[in-house]
């Protein structure tokens, strides 16, 4: 099977062997601008240069990211150390702290990138090693993922101390080379007076992202970059089933992150080869398509595509892209979009799975990217109340409707539907769809004079094992 890789980077060689290594053949794209035209799906891509058409199964993009070292105010006159620069430097022998705490800020305006968080949370625990009192300033602080809850484990251990503040300001005295930062949290403001301010840097993408990301419809994010979903679970998986992004950042050492990226996305394409074909699929009725284009701007997974061989130009859905979330079925405006094939195929089975366990209390709906993992963490420690309940994970929350909500109310006294938190839902909004499904049921139980709280609704992240847990003892 050909990989392609694309994208100018020094990973590159690393990459290209040990796609070999595992069997695959690599085709390397380094010249973006050579890329003229691009379609297909998974299994099936066609990338079009001015000289060739080549095929490839999967796709590898290889993101280049540039740093940008820290700036503060014109009327700051010391300039903090860039937290990048300083990753690549003897920590101890390099800063000059004046005798006082070192404080490393990480002023982003959401989360940091988690390269970010780590390379901060390693060069803090050195400092703290060589006995250096360290404040850790973000105002978003990252708590998921393996390695970097065991970093923040480690510098909370050594002494670190974390302030998630609102506002931030810093006042430098000329005299004697201290920092005065002052930061603000819901409870107040906080004055530490710092020899050494380490700043993390801006990460900007590369210049080629803007065409390789139009090109190929891939999905950015606030800052730029062609990015995961979720990046915690599926680290590399973009918007589009069969492409993967790597990210690398120009200048400072090749990391173990973008090792275990490369390590992820090799087994994630293996993985990939191996699903078998859903037996549902979409379909566009070529009668009522208007060609309006609404299914191909809305679909979060490029998965529509403009089929110019029939008489009349109709949209037309690439199956093995779909990831069946019914979002284009909801806005066509001339109805032509079906799902068809077996409509509840996962919730078939888990239905058939349950008619063993009707003696059971509760029954829990929830999304396999978020709510099935949080439960995963606690199914030890409350197997009790697992014994009175039974979960399906359904692949999004939007596949929940009112009709299996209320079949599901026959056999089970409750029903708790648990989706992904805003903004994190894969298919963008199947939190809010399963929401107003779940409503619906509420109004009709009301309506017929029954306990409305037969059905219940939480988001929860896959981070959350303690919120799930509380919401099920309650309602058990
Ligand atoms: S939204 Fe409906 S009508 Fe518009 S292009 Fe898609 S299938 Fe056709
Ligand atoms: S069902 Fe979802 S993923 Fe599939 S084509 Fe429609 S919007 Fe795209």
């Amino acid at each position: 099977m050909n990989v392609a890789v694309i994208g100018k980077s020094r990973i590159n060689p690393f990459l290209t062997d040990q796609l070999k290594a595992k069997g695959f053949e690599a085709v390397l794209f380094e010249d973006i601008d050579s890329i003229k035209g691009f379609e297909g799906q998974k299994g099936k891509f066609l990338i079009k240069t001015n000289e060739e058409k080549i095929e490839a199964g999967y796709i590898i993009l290889t993101q280049q990211a540039e740093w940008v070292s820290p700036k503060l105010s014109p009327k700051l006159a010391c300039s903090p150390y860039s937290l990048l620069d300083i990753s690549q430097k003897e920590t101890g022998d390099f800063i000059k702290d004046h005798g006082r705490p070192v404080v490393i800020v990480l002023d982003y305006p959401a989360e940091s990138a988690a390269v970010m968080t780590s390379i901060a949370l390693e060069k803090g625990l050195a400092l703290a090693a060589k006995k250096k009192r360290v404040f850790f300033l973000a105002r978003f602080l990252r708590t998921a993922g393996e390695k970097l809850e065991k970093l923040y484990r480690e510098a909370r251990n050594s002494g670190i101390t974390f302030i998630k503040y609102k506002k931030l300001s810093f006042d430098y005295n000329d005299h004697n080379g201290i920092c005065t930062v002052k930061v603000w949290d819901d409870y107040g403001m906080i004055s530490i007076d710092t020899g050494a301010l380490i700043m993390g840097d801006s990460i900007v993408p590369g210049s080629k992202i803007d065409k390789i990301a139009e090109l190929m419809r891939l999905r950015r994010d606030d800052t730029g970059f062609i990015g995961g979903d979720n990046t915690w679970i599926y680290p590399t998986s973009t918007n589009i089933k069969g492409i993967y992004v790597i990210n690398n950042i120009c200048g400072i050492p090749l990391r173990d992150d973008a090792l275990s990226q490369i390590a992820y996305t090799i087994s994630a394409i293996k993985k990939e080869m191996k699903e078998p074909a859903s037996h549902r699929y979409v379909e566009v009725d070529a009668s009522k398509c208007a060609f309006c284009y609404t299914c191909w701007r809305i679909c979060p997974h490029a998965a529509m595509t403009p089929d110019f061989d029939k008489e009349e130009p109709v949209m037309k859905n690439l199956n093995k892209a779909c990831n069946l979330c019914g979002i284009c079925v909801s806005l066509c405006p001339a109805g032509a979009i079906t799902i068809t094939g077996n409509l509840d195929e996962k919730l078939e089975q888990v239905d058939s799975l349950s008619k063993t366990s009707d003696s059971k209390t509760l029954k829990i709906l929830c999304c396999e990217k978020s709510a099935k993992i949080a439960l995963d963490k606690i199914k030890d420690i409350y197997s009790r109340s697992f014994e009175q309940m039974d979960v399906s994970a359904v692949s999004c929350g939007g596949e929940v409707k009112a009709a299996k909500i209320i079949s599901l109310l026959k056999q089970y006294e409750k029903v708790l539907v648990a989706v992904c938190v805003d903004d994190a839902c894969k298919h963008f909004d199947g939190n809010k769809r399963a929401y107003k499904q779940v409503v619906r049921v509420c109004e009709l139980l009301k309506a017929a004079g029954l306990d409305e709280n037969r059905v219940q609704y939480i988001k929860v992240s896959h981070a959350m094992p303690r919120v799930m847990a509380d919401t099920i003892s309650e309602i058990l």
